[in-house]
């Protein structure tokens, strides 16, 4: 059953009642105006804590982030689905938005050999494969990659290169797509660790950016305000200070990685462990607006098996959801990293090349394109947290909650410790990390 806005806003007050006579006179800086950022500030504000949000960017919403270039076609540059939306906060957000959502399905799918043919090859052979190369690392006494574990296999070293080309298909459509992280980072013992919520996953034809507005309604968020430096009830932010008893990060963890000195104080050591060994994976994003669709409309995901494995190997089509003529090309983890170092032409080009390589010499050029480079971004540094070999859950839980005796908080998406480097996770670590400092 659908809660109305009013009874969802309604059962909030209700829940957060007893900590409000503590909250009355707690002050908080919120630093990040993401989802983690947005729902904690939320919360507390509920409560009736004092809080202000400071994000650096002129936009909120972080790693969510809706272009609205193209009239009538917005795209998300960041996050574009709610992964299975029973029981998934992010759905009750939708529905208090009021924002519509389309479904795509994997099962709508296609995969294409170098040449465009279409095959249909039975991949449960390589699934299986590195499903038992995982079994086998989790008989090791020490973690060791995905792909060290694939490798290690005597099945493996006595495959053909057909056989090898669809392992590494499936472990870059099912891995390194999903995690960000290269096979030759990913933990073999948690790589593929997160939790799902059942249910079809659901993207925003009118953007995933309506789920952050609504978020931030009634909010004190102050744009353009970059903190340069934490310390113990204090931020400096554009050349001057601001006080609160609590500070509450949600710096992204490539964030953290490149800017230790942001902090004046060390931090706890195995938040400072987490810090250094979880890794920050890459997605990136190409949208294509084309004319007319000339490729097949009854397919969400195009899969190209092409030369360069990971290379433009995946594809969604907004042909059958949306009726537009748009692809959206992906690439991650290590194969991002490069093709982000390329100018939009040259990637645009090289996306042109792996469609005419799929579709035929004559698929046209784009209209439009519009390219991410979430590397690049200095308020990001990547995509989203993936466990590194060597990373454990518990380093989630460590990244997470109080440091400094309490005067400084965490949340973001890397440190939920089941649904890392999803929106959802951003979400409920902040609603998490809200619901500690009131206990608190
Ligand atoms: C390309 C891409 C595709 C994705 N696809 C999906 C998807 O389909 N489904 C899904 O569930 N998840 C997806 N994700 C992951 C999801 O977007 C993130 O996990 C989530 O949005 C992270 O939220 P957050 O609040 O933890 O961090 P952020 O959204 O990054 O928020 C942190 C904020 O801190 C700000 N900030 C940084 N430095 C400073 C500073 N010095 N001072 C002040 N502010 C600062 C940033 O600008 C940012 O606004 C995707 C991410 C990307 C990049």
């Amino acid at each position: 059953m659908r809660m109305s806005r009013r009874l969802l806003l309604s059962s909030l007050a209700a829940a957060l009642a007893p900590h409000r006579a503590r909250a009355a006179d707690m002050s908080v800086i919120v630093i990040g105006a993401g989802l983690a950022g947005l729902a904690a500030a939320q919360h507390l504000q509920a409560a009736g804590a004092r809080v202000t949000v400071l994000e650096a960017r002129d936009r909120i919403g972080g790693r969510i982030h809706t272009a609205r270039l193209w009239s009538g076609l917005p795209v998300d540059l960041g996050a574009s689905w709610i992964h299975g939306t029973t029981g998934n906060p992010l759905t009750n957000l939708a529905d208090a938005a009021g924002a519509r959502r389309l479904e795509t399905s994997y099962d709508a799918a296609m995969l294409l050999d170098a040449d465009g043919r279409a095959v249909d090859p039975d991949l449960t052979r390589a699934e299986r494969l590195i499903a038992r190369a995982i079994k086998a690392a989790n008989q090791r006494e020490t973690d060791i990659s995905v792909r060290a574990a694939v490798q290690a296999l005597p099945d493996w070293q006595a495959m053909g290169p057909a056989d090898r080309r669809l392992v590494d298909h499936v472990i870059n459509s099912t891995l390194e797509q999903e995690y960000g992280g290269a096979a030759q980072a990913l933990s073999a013992w948690y790589g593929d660790a997160a939790e799902v919520f059942d249910g079809p996953d659901v993207l925003f034809p009118d953007g995933f950016d309506q789920l952050t507005a609504r978020l931030a309604q009634g909010l004190d968020i102050r744009l353009g305000a970059q903190v340069t430096a934490i310390a113990p009830g204090e931020v400096r932010v554009n050349g001057s200070h601001m006080t609160a008893q609590h500070i509450l990060c949600t710096l992204p963890l490539g964030v953290l990685q490149a800017e230790p000195a942001l902090f004046t104080r060390p931090l706890a050591r195995d938040r400072q462990a987490a810090i250094a060994t979880l890794g920050m994976g890459l997605l990136n994003k190409c949208w294509l607006r084309f004319d007319r669709v000339v490729w097949p409309d009854d397919v969400d995901w195009i899969e190209w098996l092409g030369p360069q494995p990971g290379v433009w190997a995946e594809w969604v089509s907004l042909a059958r959801t949306a009726k537009q003529p748009v692809l959206l090309g992906f690439n991650a983890a290590d194969q991002a990293d490069a093709i982000e170092a390329l100018d939009d032409r040259a990637t645009q080009a090289a996306a042109h090349d792996a469609l005419r390589a799929m579709f035929g010499n004559s698929f046209p050029a784009p209209i439009a394109a519009q390219i991410t480079r979430w590397r690049a971004d200095p308020f990001a540094r990547g995509s989203y947290s993936f466990n590194a070999t060597g990373s454990t859950p518990r380093m989630r839980r460590a990244l997470a909650g109080r440091d400094w005796d309490g005067a400084l908080w965490f949340a973001g998406e890397a440190t939920a410790p089941d649904y890392f480097g999803t929106a959802h996770g951003a979400l409920i670590s902040g609603t998490t990390a809200a619901r500690a400092m009131l206990a608190a």
